[in-house]
C-alpha cells in the first residue's frame, strides 16, 4: 500500500494530515481541491516496476501498491481499467501527425473513464464502512458509480445520483438498471453539484462529486499508469484531453507527476485540454493568464454534455496540467463536435461520444495553433463510449437508409445493377 503522507492544496500548497480534511481545502475553500501525496522515497525504494508489470491483475488495481488503499482492502469485483492502447496510424496520417494512439476508456464496464474513480471512492467506502455513497454527475460519473455500486451490493454501499434532467437518456437508463437512487434535477449539473454537495454534508454520506473529493483523481490517475506501461514505460509527446470540469486531465497530470516522482518516466507529456467553445472557461482563463480563483462563473452550452461545466470544479488543477507541461487548451463549436464523432470513429474503429470525440477536431486546432506539431507523437483519450448518446451521433449520420425487401430494391439502393 502507498501511505499517504498530506493532503495538499493544489492553490495555495498548504498541507493536511490525510484524516484531518475530508474534501477541500479549509483555507481555499471549494476551488482549493486537494493533492493526494506520498512518500515517494519509501515507494522508490519498494515498489518494482518490472514486478508490478508481471502482475496478473489486468485491471487498474494492479497498481494498488501506487494506490491509497490498505493491502488488505477489498476492491470492488467490476473490473475497471486496463483498457486497450491502440496505435492509429491512420488517425496520425490523416491530421499530420509522426504516430498517434487511442487509450480506448470506453471500453470500462459502464462505459467511461470515470468507472476508476468511482472503483477507487466506493473502495475507500467500503474501508471506511461508509454507508450511502453519492454523487452529482453530467451522467457518465452518476453511472459508473451506480454500477460499481451495483457490483458491491446495495446491502453494503447505497448509491445516491443527482444528474441534470437533460442527461441523455442512454446514460438515466443506466442508473435505474443498476438500481441507483436517482433524482433528475430540473436544473443544471452545477445546479446539481451544490444540492448533492450540500445534502452529502447533512447527512453525513461519503460525496464521490468531481474536484471536491480528492480520491476521485487517484482512480483516474491509472489511465496515465496504463499509458506510460503499454509504451514501455516512455511517454509521448502530448496527451489529447477533453475538458469539463478538469478531473480527467488532473488525474492524468497527477498519474504521470507519481511516476516522474518514482523515476520511472523522464518527463509529464503535454497535456491538451479541449473544450466545448458554448463550455469553456478553463480555455478562457489559460489564454488570458487567469488564476483558478479569479475564474468567473458562467452558463454552460453544449451538447456536449460530460463537458458542459460552466464553474469547472477542478479549475486549479486543470491549469495547473496544462500551464506545467507546457501544453495549451482549444474550443471546438459545436457543429464540428457533432462531425467529429463519425470522423473519429472511421479512423480508429472506435464509436465515441460527442465530449469524447471532440478531441479529433480538438487536435485539428491544436495544430493549426502550434500547440500540437508534427513531428509529435500522441494519445488521444477516449473517455466515453457513443453507445451512451446515440441521439447526438443520430444528428451527424441521420437514422439510416430503409429499403423495401427484395433485391431489385437492394439493387437501386446500392447503385448496383
Ligand atoms: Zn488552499
Amino acid at each position: 500500500m502507498a501511505a499517504v503522507t498530506e493532503l495538499r492544496c493544489s492553490l495555495c500548497d498548504r498541507a493536511y494530515a490525510p484524516d484531518s480534511v475530508e474534501y477541500t481545502c479549509p483555507d481555499c475553500g471549494m476551488v482549493g481541491t486537494l493533492d493526494v501525496l506520498y512518500d515517494y522515497a519509501a515507494l522508490r525504494a519498494h515498489v518494482d516496476r518490472d514486478l508490478l508489470s508481471a502482475s496478473a491483475d489486468h485491471s487498474m488495481w494492479r497498481f494498488q501498491t501506487l494506490m491509497p488503499l490498505g493491502e488488505a482492502s477489498e476492491v470492488p469485483p467490476l473490473r475497471v481499467g486496463g483498457t486497450p492502447l491502440m496505435a492509429t496510424p491512420r488517425l496520425a496520417a490523416n491530421l499530420g501527425l509522426r504516430a498517434a494512439w487511442v487509450k480506448d476508456d470506453g471500453l470500462n464496464p459502464t462505459g467511461s473513464l470515470k468507472d476508476r474513480a468511482s472503483s477507487m471512492v466506493i473502495a475507500r467506502a467500503l474501508e471506511r464502512h461508509i454507508p450511502v455513497v453519492s454523487t452529482a454527475s453530467t451522467g457518465n460519473a452518476a453511472a459508473a458509480l451506480a454500477g460499481v455500486g451495483a457490483s458491491v451490493g446495495a446491502d453494503r454501499v447505497k448509491i445516491v445520483i443527482f444528474v441534470p434532467a437533460s442527461a441523455p437518456e442512454g446514460k438515466i437508463a443506466q442508473l435505474i438498471v443498476y438500481g441507483a437512487t436517482v433524482l433528475l434535477i430540473e436544473d443544471s449539473y452545477d445546479v446539481a453539484f451544490d444540492l448533492c454537495y450540500t445534502l452529502c454534508q447533512e447527512q453525513g454520506w461519503y460525496c464521490r462529486n468531481t474536484g471536491i473529493n480528492p480520491y476521485t483523481v487517484e482512480g483516474k490517475k491509472t489511465v496515465a499508469f496504463e499509458i506510460a506501461e503499454g509504451m514501455g514505460w516512455r511517454v509521448p509527446d502530448a496527451v489529447m484531453v477533453s475538458v469539463g470540469d478538469g478531473n480527467i486531465i488532473a488525474g492524468v497530470y497527477k498519474g504521470f507527476y507519481d511516476l516522474l516522482q518514482l523515476g520511472w518516466i523522464e518527463r509529464i507529456p503535454r497535456l491538451i485540454g479541449v473544450q466545448a467553445e458554448g463550455s469553456s472557461p478553463l480555455a478562457r482563463a489559460w489564454q488570458q493568464g487567469l488564476r483558478a480563483q479569479d475564474m468567473p462563473a458562467e452558463e454552460a452550452d453544449t451538447l456536449a454534455d460530460s463537458i458542459s461545466a460552466g464553474v469547472p470544479r477542478d479549475r486549479a488543477k486543470a491549469l495547473r496540467a496544462v500551464r506545467n507541461t507546457g501544453g495549451g487548451f482549444v474550443t471546438v463549436p459545436d457543429p464540428d463536435i457533432l462531425a467529429a464523432i463519425p470522423a473519429f470513429a472511421r479512423l480508429t474503429g472506435v464509436f465515441a461520444e460527442p465530449s469524447c470525440a471532440i478531441i479529433y477536431e480538438g487536435a485539428k486546432r491544436a495544430l493549426a495553433q502550434g500547440i500540437l506539431r508534427a513531428d509529435d507523437e500522441v494519445v488521444f483519450l477516449a473517455t466515453g463510449n457513443g453507445l451512451k448518446d446515440v441521439k447526438r451521433a443520430q444528428m451527424s449520420v441521420g437514422t439510416g437508409q430503409r429499403v423495401p425487401p427484395d433485391l431489385a430494391s437492394i439493387r437501386r439502393a446500392l447503385g448496383i445493377s
